[in-house]
């Protein structure tokens, strides 16, 4: 690979701490120079943020199983699309990630398409079923790093903390969708006022803030760690925010639309608002935003969560849970926190790409950008506006809650170690 040096961005890398324009040259996969002179092909970064790839803890991929849905190669490109460099699958496919054999399938298939570095998170239970421990170790053996039984909760305490005890051993971190069934069953939309005009069932924050209370007490007790994903309450936040205050060891992240939206955008009973947790209240989104803010919550994660028309286009009720998100998530949060002075352009990237990588010990991303490193990177324009357009997704699904809105922040180019995944608005 001939040298190639983009000129004049602005680098953003939070892991060191670097805000400066500078030319950055990239050789043989890697950054070769930050601040110095042209190398081989150059690129007009002018205007540009170049930052380190973002990093996604929360990916549905859907294949193997419900590729109408999504594959491993249409998810990762809409990945790309977005600055993605690394994503986390979740283990809810058919068959699930519950061994070995499904983790390899699906690391094969992502190293086909070549549009990210896919980290497949492996089931906590066989089946998603809460019961019998699925092959953790087996499964850490071929890298797996996170387990998580996601769209299901591991309702059962004591697998719980056998899950999280057998998680240490490899020091891997249990990311337990907080969820108490018991308050939930039938549950459509927040328990509040909304819910309450359109006449569907309430859920109640109670049900994630029971469940990460009693994880977070199981994780202290064990010196595990406990990832808690899509925070959704101002509850939650205050829980996370006490047990990292103790010493407990606890990640968090949030989803772009807990950040951006409110149950209010149900009220025309569009079920592409159906999400699980639920959209919550105004004063919700106040909270998850300062808990963002203030590193209560550390990361920023899609959630991404493709369904096919035909699943997702039913009546309210009878409409699965989820989201698209891989495409617009650099955008909201540029145009909801960054414009908003909610955060500073530094925080938003470190919870986009260093800190979630950090969280799961994903060596070669989040930075940093300095000689040596991979040259793993995301150029944006900070400054271009576009209207999302849910048939230019390059996701199979087209279930985006930001469909029609006018968003402030454009990807230009990804690369993934030297190599180009999206570039001057198409995917390589
Ligand atoms: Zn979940």
């Amino acid at each position: 690979m001939t040298a190639r040096t983009f000129t004049g961005a602005r680098v953003v890398d939070p892991a060191s701490g670097t805000d400066k324009v500078a030319n950055v040259t990239v050789e043989g996969g890697v950054v070769t120079e930050v601040g110095g002179a042209v190398h081989g092909e150059r690129v007009d970064a002018d205007g540009l943020v170049l930052a380190p790839g973002l990093v996604d803890l929360h990916t549905h991929l859907r294949e193997p199983g419900r590729d109408d849905a999504e594959t491993v190669a249409s998810g990762t490109a809409a990945a790309a699309a977005g600055g993605f460099t690394a994503v986390c699958a979740m283990a809810n496919t058919d068959p699930v990630c519950d061994h070995a054999g499904v983790v390899e399938q699906v690391l094969r298939l992502a190293r086909d398409a070549g549009h990210a570095d896919v980290f497949p998170v492996g089931a906590v239970t066989k089946g998603l079923a809460g019961d019998d421990l699925a092959e953790i170790g087996a499964m850490a053996a071929v890298g797996v790093r996170c387990f998580s039984d996601d769209g299901h909760p591991v309702r059962s305490a004591r697998v719980m903390r056998r899950a999280l005890a057998y998680a240490r051993t490899w020091d891997a971190v249990i990311a337990n969708h907080a969820e108490e069934a018991s308050l939930t069953e039938d549950a459509q939309l927040n328990e509040g006022e909304v819910a309450g005009l359109l006449g569907l069932a309430g859920w109640p924050r109670e049900a994630e803030e029971v469940m990460v209370a009693r994880d977070l007490i199981l994780a202290a007790g064990l010196g595990a760690r406990l990832h808690v994903p899509h925070v959704s309450t101002r509850g939650t936040v205050d829980l996370v925010r006490a047990a990292k205050a103790r010493g407990v060891r606890v990640t968090a992240e949030v989803t772009p639309h807990h950040l951006s939206l409110t149950d209010e955008a149900a009220t025309g009973y569009d079920p592409v608002f159906k999400v699980n947790p639920p959209l919550r209240t105004a004063d919700d989104v106040a909270a998850v935003r300062a808990g963002l803010a203030d590193g209560t919550i550390d990361a920023v994660a899609t959630d991404h969560a493709p369904h096919a028309p035909e699943q997702k286009e039913q009546e309210w009720g009878q409409a699965p849970c989820g989201m698209l998100g891989l495409e617009t998530a650099l955008a909201v949060t540029l145009t909801d926190l960054v414009d908003t002075g909610t955060v500073g352009l530094a925080r938003a990237l470190d919870a986009l790409s260093t800190a979630p990588a950090r969280s799961r010990d994903l060596a070669g991303h989040g930075g940093p950008i300095v000689a040596g490193a991979p040259a793993t990177l995301v150029l944006f324009d900070p400054a271009a506006t576009w209207t999302v357009d849910p048939a230019a997704s390059r996701s199979r699904s087209r279930n985006t809650p930001f469909a029609g809105r006018r968003l402030r922040g454009r990807v230009v180019h990804t690369l993934l170690r030297g190599r180009f995944t999206f570039r001057d608005g198409q995917v390589v």
